[in-house]
């Protein structure tokens, strides 16, 4: 299995604290995540030694469901957003399928494009495009660390 699908362990309060400050919520009623983001535009948070892609954590703090094999996506089409009003369970297909539909899957780069906030979200865009820039100069610096599940493995300052 892969990274993503990693099990969630059991989240502390201070797991759960530090989850709810890295949040913004906007008038469009998305939550954008201010910590770190993947290339792809996921928010990262690290539980105990691991980091998680925030929207899993989202929704097994508001749902108390790990989504284990599943996929959380996004009816905002917003990948850094952990509103989880905006989180639904899907298959990696569905992800696919929802993504091509939105058209930001690259079927050759295998990863997530265009994931830059616009219209009402415009304000908040310049800073997620600084952190996903930071992400990218990441993988230019560490070209072993290929492949969208290696952003799991970023280390976040
Ligand atoms: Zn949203």
């Amino acid at each position: 299995m892969t990274s993503k699908h990693r099990k969630i362990p059991p989240l502390s309060a201070s797991d759960i604290a530090r989850f709810h400050s890295k949040y913004e919520k906007q008038n469009t009623g998305c939550w954008l995540w201010t910590g770190c983001l993947s290339p792809s535009g996921y928010g990262i948070i690290e539980i105990g030694h691991d980091n998680f892609r925030a929207p899993r954590i989202a929704y097994f703090i508001w749902y108390g469901i790990d989504p284990g094999e599943l996929c959380v996506l996004h009816r905002c089409d917003t990948p850094s957003c952990v509103n989880p009003k905006c989180l639904f369970l899907g298959t990696d297909q569905d992800n696919r399928d929802d993504a091509r539909a939105k058209g930001r899957w690259n079927p050759h780069l295998h990863v997530h494009v265009g994931t830059v906030p616009k219209g009402e979200d415009q304000h908040a865009s310049k800073l997620t495009e600084q952190q996903v820039r930071k992400a990218l100069m990441y993988f230019r610096d560490n070209p072993t660390a290929n492949g969208p599940h290696d952003t799991l493995l970023m280390s976040c300052t």
